[in-house]
């Protein structure tokens, strides 16, 4: 990996869709550069490519044209086996619905991204680590349909940290929990993001989007706004601690 390189950089993606007849522009000539160290929020109604952007930096979708590259590497015409490769060790990705193995214990879901990535040492204390890290250790033998919404969001992010990826990239992390479990969420990205990792989120939820350190807004697959963020939330961290 390219250390001086940008994190992100997308140059003049688009996506379209098809609609019976119609072409759906879901990404409409999007450019964008992300350093590391950044705390982005990708915000916007419903429909404008927020998602369709981020699964473009995980590269779970391609652009029908212009470019992709994370880490000052190219994913534009990756195989699929290298993205997927790629995938587990690049970027962490955290979904609004976990989208956790149900028939694996929290600990395994752990473990999984680490076998998948051929990572055979320590892998157990690695995951016991992780799980100590975001407050659910207590639940490693347990199934993820024993545990709240939020503790399941908190295995998530565990197992989106578990090949020490330095981009994390969060869709809706928090549209599936109520206001106190979403803002041990959100707190637990800024430690992280405090820690290190650059993070790229959606969010519909303003609050949350005010936490991060850069708000990027689209509208009809376009970003039409792009502003630094005051950081309220590190300015209350230094006056209350
Ligand atoms: P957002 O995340 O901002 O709600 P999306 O990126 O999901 O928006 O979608 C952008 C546009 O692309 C929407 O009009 C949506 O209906 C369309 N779209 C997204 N995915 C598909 C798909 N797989 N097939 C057809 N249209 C899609």
């Amino acid at each position: 990996m390219d250390h001086d390189s940008p994190a992100i950089i997308v140059e003049r993606a688009y996506r379209r869709y098809r609609s019976g007849r119609r072409d759906i522009p879901a990404l409409d000539g999007v450019s964008l550069t992300v350093d590391y160290g950044e705390w982005i929020a990708i915000v916007g109604p419903s429909g404008c490519g927020k998602s369709t952007l981020l699964n473009l930096l995980a590269g779970i979708d391609s652009a029908d044209e212009g470019s992709v590259s994370l880490g000052g590497k190219s994913l534009t015409g990756m195989s699929e086996n290298a993205l997927a490769a790629w995938r587990g060790q690049e970027v962490g990705i955290v979904f609004q619905f976990f989208q956790l193995m149900p028939t694996l214990t929290v600990l395994e879901n752990i473990i999984l991204p680490m076998d998948l990535a051929g990572k055979n040492r320590d892998r157990h204390s690695r995951a016991r680590q992780l799980l100590d890290q975001v407050g659910v250790l207590d639940l490693a033998q347990n199934l993820p349909s024993e545990l709240s919404g939020g503790e399941q969001q908190r295995v998530a992010i565990a197992r989106a940290l578990a090949n020490s990826p330095r981009i994390l990239l969060a869709d809706e992390p928090t549209g599936n929990l109520d206001s106190r479990n979403g803002g041990i969420i959100v707190d637990l990205l800024e430690q992280l993001w405090l820690n290190g990792t650059t993070i790229v989120m959606v969010t519909h939820d303003a609050a949350v989007a005010a936490r991060a350190s850069r708000t990027i807004s689209m509208r009809d697959g376009q970003i039409d706004d792009d502003l630094v963020n005051q950081p309220s939330s590190l300015v209350s961290l230094a006056v209350n601690g």
